[in-house]
């Protein structure tokens, strides 16, 4: 399996960029953001929990994204791999989903963190929220507190997986297309170094 986490704040882009990557990688898509919200519209209890902390802004409790994580894992044993999208946001969501994919035999092989500017965020959040239908995007005050919520406990998620030499900044700023293939040139880097380090019968 080849494993990656596309990193950065709220508005950095990891959803325009998971979409074309996994496309290109055939890698399975999980979006926390997306599947708390599919919770939320089918009005699961799991939904209605979740959703008290998404309308602050807040971060929805660890156990909750985890066990969300974990089934999403468990309903894809055929997938090539991952990518995730909006996980993990926290320190424990990280330790949480290195032992997930250890009982898998597997493992993260590349974080790949957007790096945008502050006001760029802000007006990209802005935007979408005149089209997107996302409550979360529409008020001032509950985008701040997303902003808030990444430097206090998502940031440090970085500084995990730097232990590791996990990271690789990326520029999120400019076009679409020209962030693509930085990403790109990087996930092509290490699928050539899982390749290359691969035994032969190996998988
Ligand atoms: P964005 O990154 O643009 O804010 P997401 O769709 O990734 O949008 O997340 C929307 C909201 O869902 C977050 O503000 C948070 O409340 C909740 N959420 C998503 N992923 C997680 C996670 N891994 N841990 C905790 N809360 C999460």
């Amino acid at each position: 399996m080849f494993n990656l986490i596309l990193f950065g704040p709220p508005g950095s882009g990891k959803g325009t960029q998971s979409e074309k990557l996994i496309e290109r990688y055939g890698l399975k898509h999980i979006s926390t953001g997306d599947l708390l919200r599919s919770e939320i519209a089918r009005q699961t209890a799991l939904g209605q929990e979740a959703q008290k902390f998404m309308d602050k802004g807040q971060l929805v409790p660890d156990e909750v994204v985890i066990g969300m994580i974990s089934s999403a894992l468990d309903e894809n044993p055929q997938a090539k791999g991952f990518l995730f999208d909006g996980f993990p946001r926290t320190a424990a969501q990280a330790e949480a989903l290195d032992k997930l994919l250890d009982l898998k035999n597997s493992s993260i092989a590349v974080m790949l963190a957007l790096d945008v500017s502050e006001d760029e965020l802000i007006k990209r959040l802005e935007k979408r929220g005149q089209t997107s239908g996302r409550s979360d995007d529409t008020n001032h005050q509950v985008i701040k507190a997303r902003i808030v919520e990444y430097h206090a406990k998502t940031a440090p998620v970085a500084d995990y997986y730097r232990n590791f030499n996990k990271v690789v900044m990326i520029k999120g700023e400019g076009s679409i297309d020209g962030i693509f293939n930085g990403l790109c040139t990087e996930i092509d880097k290490r699928l050539r170094e899982k390749q290359e380090t691969a035994p032969l019968s190996g998988e």
